[in-house]
């Protein structure tokens, strides 16, 4: 009896969850659409959607042009009837998103902020995330919580940041950067989150590499629309793949690794704006911006060979760099075909569709993912 009556929950909360689902794929359905769509019968698509829209999630939406008979009504899902805000740590600022449900940046801010492994630093994490949400005017029950990237390797369980180089972080020495924030918080790898953000919530896409071109290169691998965490959390360190035997010293010590190459600090002086200045100097053609990314797109062409090599899916180029890289990709593309054994077009190479604070969108979208699958 028991069983049966967990059980019978259990078919409502899935009816529940594939009805919002399904509006929330859809500009906008009507009852019997998604009755027929669902194979669900009318009374029990009609009771859902009274209880979604009296939770504020969805909303009739005008109605549909007849065809014969009363006009239906059209019902969407309300975007903003949940957030969640994204935090990237980096070693010199600060970002903070607030995404919707379909993903989309509501508000963002950039603070200049350089790391210390201090209580300080993490009282002045909290107070930043409260006043963010504090002015974004929303009704602060919408938001499902905030999420966490930062550039370093965590535990198993996600709770700790166990090593990172560039915030000078080891043996699980760091702060705990979710002390002060009252929402629920994740902590995610930024390459991982940016990665995440590039494969969510589309359909066609399975497996991809996701490269990483900020002031350090990173990056994550993505396996049936997962993250390949590796078996010590250390898969897709592709800054340290040796590119150059005996080559540039890496700021990791090693020799020839594809930072030393391939990091957007290798263009600029490690700043925003020197990365700006740099592209727009190279488009006014300018012959020492040319030599260096005539250069610089040799060795990326090498280490995109390698990834298809490696796992034969597409490689998706992000980070500061992918902001740029699309009006020369094509010329990557030929570079990178002419070292690729079996392929001769360089079609699989992507650049990545979040263009701008993709780490903390990602990590955002960990809690609105969340929420989509138990709703
Ligand atoms: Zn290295």
């Amino acid at each position: 009896m028991i069983y049966e009556k967990t059980n019978n929950m259990e078919v409502k909360r899935i009816n529940r969850n594939r009805i919002f689902r399904l509006i929330y794929k859809n500009e906008k359905l009507s009852m019997h659409e998604i009755a027929s769509c669902l194979g669900m019968s009318l009374p029990t698509v009609g009771q859902n959607l009274k209880n979604l829209q009296s939770e504020g999630l969805i909303t009739e939406n005008g109605v549909f042009e007849s065809t014969g008979g009363r006009k239906a009504k059209a019902i969407s899902c309300i975007k903003d009837a949940k957030l969640a805000v994204g935090l990237d740590i980096t070693n010199n600022h600060l970002s903070l998103v607030l995404v919707n449900l379909s993903g989309e940046i509501v508000k963002s801010t950039r603070v200049a902020k350089i790391f210390e492994n201090s209580q300080d630093y993490i009282k002045e994490i909290g107070e930043l995330v409260s006043g963010f949400i504090e002015t974004s005017n929303i009704d602060k029950s919408k938001v499902l919580g905030v999420g966490i990237a930062v550039p370093g390797i965590l535990s198993d369980d996600k709770q700790t940041v166990v090593y990172s180089h560039a915030l000078g972080l080891a043996d699980r020495n760091g702060p705990d950067f979710t002390k002060n924030i009252s929402y629920p918080s994740v902590l995610s790898n930024d390459a991982n989150a940016a990665g995440f953000a590039e494969l969510w919530n589309t359909e066609a896409v399975k497996n991809a590499v996701y490269l990483s071109l900020s002031n350090t290169v990173g990056g994550s691998i993505l396996l049936d629309n997962r993250l390949y965490p590796g078996d010590n959390q250390r898969s897709s360190e592709f800054g340290h793949m040796t590119l150059e035997l005996n080559g540039r010293t890496c700021y990791c010590g090693k020799r020839g690794c594809l930072d030393a190459y391939c990091s957007a600090s290798v263009l600029s002086n490690g700043t925003d704006e020197g990365l700006y200045d740099f592209f727009d100097l190279l488009k006014k053609g300018g012959k020492k911006q040319e030599k260096m990314w005539k250069e610089y797109l040799s060795y990326l062409a090498v280490a995109v060979n390698n990834l298809r090599m490696l796992f034969d899916c597409d490689v998706i180029l992000g980070g500061y760099i992918g902001a740029y890289i699309e009006e020369y990709v094509d010329e990557l593309r030929l570079l990178a075909a002419e070292g690729n054994t079996f392929e001769p077009d360089g079609s699989y190479l992507k650049v990545c569709r979040n263009k701008r604070e993709a780490a903390a969108v990602g990590v955002a979208l960990l809690h609105i993912e969340r929420f989509l699958s138990q709703v």
